[in-house]
């Protein structure tokens, strides 16, 4: 074919989102299938969010508010900011997307781990910058390591704390020693996706005060994750008013649906079921590092809704396996897996199949 594509996109690979139920009943003729492989809410969501869905259906004819001003609203009174410290996105995928688009140009550099979420650096490469790639210590984030590959061309730094897949945290003395050696005009990412999961004191739960000091720094929240909207596609960043102002000229004009700025402002209300999901997400994580311990298979110690285990087999042959017997779980490298903490049932249901699957 003689339609010219975009030089930088002709290596990319286009995402693998974790293979939907559906997909596994139909491949496998089985009835029962777990999917513990996205890390998506065992519980669903509030059936508050649900009310407010149902309630707005009725306005679908009508375009969403662009400016978000309700959501906005609510969030900037909830995180003691003002409205324009906030921009909504359909989930955080757009806002990575919109971040690329502001600020990589070709042959900028974007700083991030080796292994952490893999849009960093695919977004990076789609704008012709170059992802500069920081291993791991110890499935931690190498803070120094970071600091020494700051260069001339670095746009920005992505932080996923706490990281998926491997569920390690940084604490809040090591984010502010971090960010006081990071030069002003470098943008610093955390993305806090997990961070309603975290059980740690030393977590950065007042990351977005440190907005107010660190002005390069914007912090990433999400709906899809501990309030269970991975399905509806909102999410929000929040930090100074003059970077998402920027970020704001590439956003497309009606970017957050009507339902699912309704249901964000339902989502907020019910604090309830936000503590009902990290209960359960505790016990579950409890769970599966007991069975773990007892079948001696190495785990990284998790502050998310995941675990990453290693299974003492290659990870894709033990997902295949795993797959045909009903339970999704994803590959992550070597003979590490990563699996999204269910309901116990689901979780029980992983372990039994695990320990057919490694009997093989
Ligand atoms: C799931 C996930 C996202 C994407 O979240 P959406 O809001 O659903 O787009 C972003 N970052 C990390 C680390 C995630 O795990």
């Amino acid at each position: 074919m003689s339609i010219r594509y975009r030089e930088e996109i002709k290596n990319i690979q286009p995402y693998k989102p974790g293979k939907p139920i559906e997909d596994v009943k139909r491949e496998y003729n089985i009835e029962k299938v777990v999917k513990l492989a996205s890390n998506e809410n065992p519980l669903g969501c509030s059936p508050k969010v649900k009310e407010a869905i149902i309630n707005a259906v009725d306005k679908l004819a009508i375009y969403p508010d662009g400016n978000h001003t309700e959501l906005k609203n609510i969030l900037a009174k909830k995180h003691k900011v003002k409205a324009d410290n906030i921009l909504p996105s359909s989930g955080l995928d757009e806002m990575i997307d919109m971040i690329a688009k502001t600020f990589i140009g070709k042959n900028d550099e974007a700083i991030m781990a080796d292994i952490t979420f893999p849009r960093y650096a695919q977004t990076t490469e789609i704008m012709g910058g170059r992802p500069v790639i920081v291993p791991l210590k110890e499935f931690s984030f190498d803070l120094n390591g970071i600091l020494e590959k700051i260069s001339p061309r670095t746009k920005v730094i992505w932080i996923c704390n706490p990281n998926n897949p491997t569920g390690t945290m940084i604490t809040e003395r090591e984010f502010v020693e971090f960010l006081d050696k990071v030069p002003s005009n470098i943008l610093v990412i955390s993305d806090e996706a997990y961070r309603e999961y975290v059980t740690k004191d030393d977590y950065p739960f007042n990351s977005i005060d440190l907005t107010k000091k660190y002005e390069n720094l914007l912090i990433m929240r999400t709906f899809s994750k501990a309030y269970g909207l991975a399905g509806i596609r909102v999410a929000y960043t929040i930090g100074n008013k003059e970077i998402l102002q920027y970020i704001n000229r590439v956003r497309g004009p009606f970017n957050v649906n009507s339902l699912a700025q309704v249901a964000a402002i339902a989502a907020i209300e019910d604090e309830e079921f936000l503590k009902k999901s990290y209960e359960i997400n505790l016990q579950g994580k409890n769970f599966l590092y007991e069975e773990f311990d007892k079948l001696k298979l190495h785990y990284v110690p998790s502050e998310t809704n995941h675990i990453l285990v290693n299974v003492g087999r290659d990870g894709q042959e033990v997902f295949i396996e795993m797959q045909k017997r009903g339970v999704i779980i994803r590959p992550v490298m070597g003979n590490y897996i990563r699996v999204s903490i269910g309901t116990m049932d689901e979780n029980k249901m992983f372990i039994e199949n695990l320990i057919e699957v490694l009997k093989e």
